[in-house]
């Protein structure tokens, strides 16, 4: 009589289980899967689908320290993880896409970002979506170049404005029955977004600061946001305040699609495609089969990640 649930969050020894009967359960983990896993840093992490006993009854918890024991955690697909030290530290699993969201203006578009996300997500095989918040504070031709490239890439690119609703409804229909996770640096918007995607969410709304939130406190807690109409959103605060985890210099050209198909061209096997002879992918940009632009972005992910 085992029950099936989601996790929302785990904090310490204890996770919070959405069960498939809607009922919030506080679990502890059998001790047995702690130790069958010591290779992983986390027995439970948010996202998991999970087998539980029940330990309450009607929703009451019969024991003060849980309400349930997990017994057995599904296989994990579409893992954010990162690692450290050796080991894969994983920040959410069962992740189908990965929404990155920027804003237009306060702050601005820093397309680096964009695209060390975009990496990221491909590096996780999970699908990127492309968000441009605070549309209404610019020219929407102005985004026009940026939205181009994206989308001749084949990802999804949507400006919305949680401010004045645009494409508001669009989003919901992309979040709709799929476990989606937010990145993306303070400030953009996430929160606003989500509360005009699930009116009377209520997340709390901050100000726009300027320190980028370097020295702010950070957690590795996720929180699971369950969607009304179905899905989930995953807000991981180790994901919110993204860096470029685990990607060496000589693996972004392979990650990025429109140039991958080059590196294997190259005369040197480990060819950065910088000031090197016989490079496939600069000769593939000087004869414009690889967009100048894309090119361009990848230098400045090069230098960010070799400095
Ligand atoms: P988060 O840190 O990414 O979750 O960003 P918040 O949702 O807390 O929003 C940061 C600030 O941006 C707040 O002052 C919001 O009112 C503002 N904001 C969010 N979305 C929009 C938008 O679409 N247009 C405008 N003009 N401001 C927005
Ligand atoms: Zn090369």
């Amino acid at each position: 009589n085992l029950l099936q649930g989601r996790v929302l969050s785990v904090h310490g020894l204890q996770s919070k289980v959405l069960g498939d009967n809607g009922v919030l359960y506080a679990c502890a983990v059998r001790q047995v899967l702690k130790s069958l896993s010591t290779s992983q840093r986390n027995v439970i992490v948010a996202g998991d689908r999970v087998w539980f006993r029940s330990e309450s009854r009607d929703g009451v918890s019969l024991k003060s320290e849980a309400d349930g024991m997990i017994e057995r955690v599904e296989p994990r697909t579409g893992m954010i993880s990162r690692t450290s030290r050796g080991r894969q530290h994983v920040l959410v699993s069962n992740i189908d896409a990965m929404l990155i969201i920027a804003s237009a203006e306060q702050p601005g578009i820093k397309p680096a970002l964009i695209d060390r996300m975009i990496l990221t997500a491909h590096q996780c095989q999970i699908e990127p979506i492309v968000i441009i918040n605070k549309v209404d504070l610019i020219d929407l031709v102005d985004l026009q170049p940026l939205i181009g490239v994206y989308s001749s890439l084949g990802y999804r690119v949507l400006p919305t404005s949680a401010e004045t609703g645009q494409n508001v409804d669009y989003l919901r229909a992309l979040l709709k029955n799929r476990q989606t996770a937010l990145a993306g640096q303070s400030g953009v918007g996430k929160s606003s977004l989500l509360n005009a995607v699930q009116p009377g969410l209520g997340l709390a709304i901050g100000a726009v600061s300027s320190d980028n939130d370097k020295g702010k406190h950070t957690t590795t807690a996720s929180q699971l946001i369950p969607l009304a109409d179905g899905g989930a959103v995953f807000d991981t605060p180790g994901i919110r305040q993204f860096q470029l985890w685990d990607i060496s210099a000589s693996e972004v050209a392979g990650l990025m699609p429109d140039l991958r198909p080059y590196v294997s061209g190259c005369r040197y096997p480990d060819c950065l495609h910088l000031a090197e002879d016989d490079c496939a992918v600069k000769n593939a940009v000087a004869d414009a089969r690889i967009d100048a632009r894309r090119y361009d972005a990848y230098c400045h992910l090069l230098e960010e990640e070799l400095m």
